[in-house]
């Protein structure tokens, strides 16, 4: 059982004193399952402190490796609760920094199991999602909406147009789950030469006015993603989900201009990272193979090329895959990311789980440099449209 005291949030919450100019990386370590602990696995993690792992596979076996000790920004123990990870990980200061104009993108990574739709959506079956009769269990997209329209409705002086959608990536084929009818004709990933970013052609964006209009938008996604699948129980395994929501804003300023903005967040519910070993190695179709998880290997040559100092200006495969396509502005630096690390601690996943948090020190390293898009060309027009049409208004009225 949980206490709620300070310490006991520093005991199974540690930080590390990092500088905030890289991508934040936090690793969230789910309890011991059942069947696990049936099987008498153990848990191979330890918890140092100061964000910090140790993986020990050393007990007993004599196999000789060595303990390997990790480092991250944050590290979550599995006593962890979901409020904790909106609370802790980052997540508060990237949804207000959505508010202010940034793009923003939260993604979990780890094995099929791992707990990264946990982490995000919260155990299957939480239907009925209600601001008013929200569990323990809600997760962080849910918690995160809370915190958004907290924020929003605190400054009262700016007008907020907050609109959201929420795709599925399969095979490489962009299906909107808002939409059920795309899963036979899926959508086009286009490059947006105004808004320089790509962009998902056709795709639904829900205008979300109030809060139950955003939790709409997640139940409805997560309905359509289970409808039609159980047949295919690893689907969830192979798929990645964005759901994003778009957060405009006006804002009077002097001589009559609005300043306009437009941040966003992305949340990123990645495909099962064993996937990559799988696309390469059994006896899948050609294009199962290629397609199944591209997306996944490429933003691992993405994160690679991105870290790797020494390689400053190398190319970095962006269009390689329609994943990487639609998370490029995020991680090339100019918008804030967020990764969870999701891993188990049992020794079974030993090996899946030192490739999740090689991967995760990996992405630790990519330095990033915010940058609002603003035009300032824009917000004039936006304005003098505004007159225009209050001078009409009165026109009319005349
Ligand atoms: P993934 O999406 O990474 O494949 P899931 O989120 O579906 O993994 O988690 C697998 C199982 O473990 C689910 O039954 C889930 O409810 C459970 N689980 C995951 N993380 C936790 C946690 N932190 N606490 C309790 N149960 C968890
Ligand atoms: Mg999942």
């Amino acid at each position: 059982e949980r206490l709620d005291d300070e310490n006991n949030i520093r005991r199974i919450i540690t930080k590390s004193d990092d500088d905030g100019d890289n991508i934040n990386v936090v690793v969230r370590v789910r309890p011991l399952n059942d069947k696990e602990k049936r099987g008498s696995d153990k848990c191979v993690i330890q918890f140092p402190g100061n964000g910090q792992l140790l993986v020990d596979n050393t007990g007993g076996s004599g196999s000789g490796q060595k303990p390997k000790l990790f480092s991250y920004n944050v590290v979550f123990e599995p006593a962890a609760i979901q409020e904790d990870i909106l609370q802790f990980s980052g997540m508060k200061r990237l949804i207000e920094m959505s508010v202010e104009g940034y793009r923003c993108t939260c993604f979990c990574y780890g094995q099929t199991g791992s707990g990264k739709t946990h982490t995000l959506t919260g155990p299957p079956g939480l239907f009925g999602l209600r601001p008013s009769s929200y569990s323990d269990e809600h997760g962080l997209i849910f918690r995160s909406f809370l915190y958004l329209f907290q924020l929003i409705k605190q400054k009262s002086d700016v007008h907020f147009i907050l609109k959201a959608s929420y795709l599925e990536i399969y095979n490489e084929k962009v299906i909107d789950l808002l939409n059920p009818g795309s899963a036979r004709k899926p959508l086009a990933v286009r490059w947006s030469k105004k808004a320089r970013g790509f962009f998902v052609e056709n795709l639904f964006t829900v205008d979300c006015e109030e809060l139950d209009d955003l939790i709409a938008v997640l139940e409805e996604g997560l309905r359509n993603r289970a409808v039609g699948r159980h047949n295919m129980n690893d689907y969830s395994s192979r798929s990645h989900t964005i759901l994003t929501v778009y957060i405009s804003s006006e804002q009077p300023a002097e001589n009559g201009v609005f300043l306009s903005r437009s941040g966003k967040i992305n949340f990123v519910d990645l495909a099962g990272s064993e996937m990559t070993k799988k696309t390469q190695s059994e006896g899948k179709t050609l294009e199962e193979a290629n397609n199944i998880n591209k997306s996944l290997m490429v933003l691992g040559y993405c994160i690679s090329s991105l870290s790797d100092q020494k390689r400053k200006n190398s190319h970095i495969p962006y269009r390689d895959s329609k994943l990487t396509k639609l998370l490029a502005d995020s991680l090339a630096g100019n918008g804030v990311t967020l990764m969870i690390a999701c891993i188990s601690p049992a020794k079974f996943n030993i090996n899946e789980t030192i490739n999740t948090l090689r991967y995760a020190a990996r992405a630790k390293k990519i330095r990033t440099k915010p940058v609002v898009l603003m035009d300032p060309r824009e917000a004039l027009i936006l304005s003098l449209k505004r007159e225009v049409t209050v001078l009409q208004n009165e026109n009319e009225h005349l």
